[in-house]
């Protein structure tokens, strides 16, 4: 694979940017990537594991002579962070960011986008529930899906730009506009770890009866529910705080699928649930034909780890 950008300019050094940085050298897409993290700690370990070409104290010292800037950082941190790079983005850079919602990230890096640099958000559907600079690897986009998030008028040539490195990283890459995204994610993402969260959360009320049990007898199905309930807890803070709207219009009609399921059962309805349930699980199939997730018994954990 090619060069794609002189210089690439990573700000906050957990998951993603880590992963983005491994994913850059496999495939030799830029020519020098530098990196910055807000703590001291991060940026040693970054530095001790070789993680950037050049671990920076400041965000405008990696910011400084880049070409492409993304914005790594938890969605409640991106204003504050586009604010203090904004005087020392090179004009004809690319900003953009990796956020799980959009619209926030855009009304709140936007109006500190000088003249001359193309804002293209974006953001990766692809993680796991570790965070830190320690948990990236160069395979995570491999197969996933990058969804660009153009904000109108944007130059094509430095979409196209944007497109090829996530291309080169291994992703499948889509446009969409912001409303879209941020519900489609609502969808997809947010409302299903707010309710693995409540989940976990009852699970652990429950303990009482249980002692230890949930813990011991943990089968498939909530052991799924503690995996993504382990997720960073600052990253999903802002994500709801942020895509509000959205994951309340998901929430509610969530309810009333709730409610419906809850009267089948007590009145019997088998028939309601068995429609319900072959109609879920043709959307498992449809995942599956899409090379989403793998069709192996218990997500191809095997029997050591179950
Ligand atoms: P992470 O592993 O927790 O890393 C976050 C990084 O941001 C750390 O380097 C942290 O620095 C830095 N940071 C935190 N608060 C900051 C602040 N106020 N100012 C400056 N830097 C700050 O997070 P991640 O999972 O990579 O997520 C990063 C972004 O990607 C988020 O916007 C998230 O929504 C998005 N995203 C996440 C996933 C996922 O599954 N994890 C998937 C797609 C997109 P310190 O280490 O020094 O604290």
């Amino acid at each position: 694979m090619s060069q794609i950008y002189d210089r690439v300019a990573l700000i906050g050094l957990g998951l993603i940017a880590s992963s983005m940085f491994w994913a850059i050298k496999r495939g030799g897409l830029a020519g020098e990537v530098t990196g910055y993290a807000r703590s001291e700690a991060t940026r040693d370990t970054a530095r001790r594991i070789g993680l950037c070409d050049r671990v920076c104290d400041t965000a405008r010292e990696a910011v400084e002579g880049a070409d492409l800037v993304v914005l790594c950082v938890p969605v409640g941190a991106m204003g504050a962070v586009a604010e203090d790079i904004a005087p020392v983005l090179k004009p004809g850079a690319t900003l953009s960011d990796v956020g799980s919602v959009k619209q926030h990230v855009i009304q709140a890096v936007q109006p500190h986008v000088p003249e001359g640099v193309h804002f293209i958000p974006a953001h990766p559907l692809a993680g796991t529930e570790h965070s830190g600079p320690e948990s990236g690897f160069a395979k995570l986009f491999d197969n996933r899906w990058c969804l660009l998030v153009p904000v109108e008028g944007t130059d094509p040539d430095a979409i196209a730009r944007l497109r090829a490195l996530w291309e080169g990283m291994g992703s499948y890459v889509d446009e969409m506009d912001a409303d879209h995204h941020d519900l489609v994610l609502a969808v997809t993402s947010h409302a299903p770890h707010l309710i693995a969260y409540t989940m976990v959360g009852v699970a652990d009320d429950l303990r009482r009866v249980t002692d230890s049990e949930v813990i011991k007898y943990s089968a498939a199905g909530f052991r799924d529910f503690t995996r993504i309930a382990a997720s960073d807890p600052t990253m999903w803070r802002d994500v709801f705080l942020s895509n509000k709207d959205a994951t309340l219009e998901i929430l509610g009609r969530f309810t009333e699928e709730l409610f419906a399921l809850q009267r089948a059962i007590r009145t019997g309805d088998g028939e309601h649930l068995f429609d319900y349930f072959t109609h879920t699980r043709a959307i498992r199939r449809g995942i599956i034909d899409a090379g989403q997730d793998t069709d192996a018994p218990d997500f191809g954990r095997g029997k050591a780890s179950s």
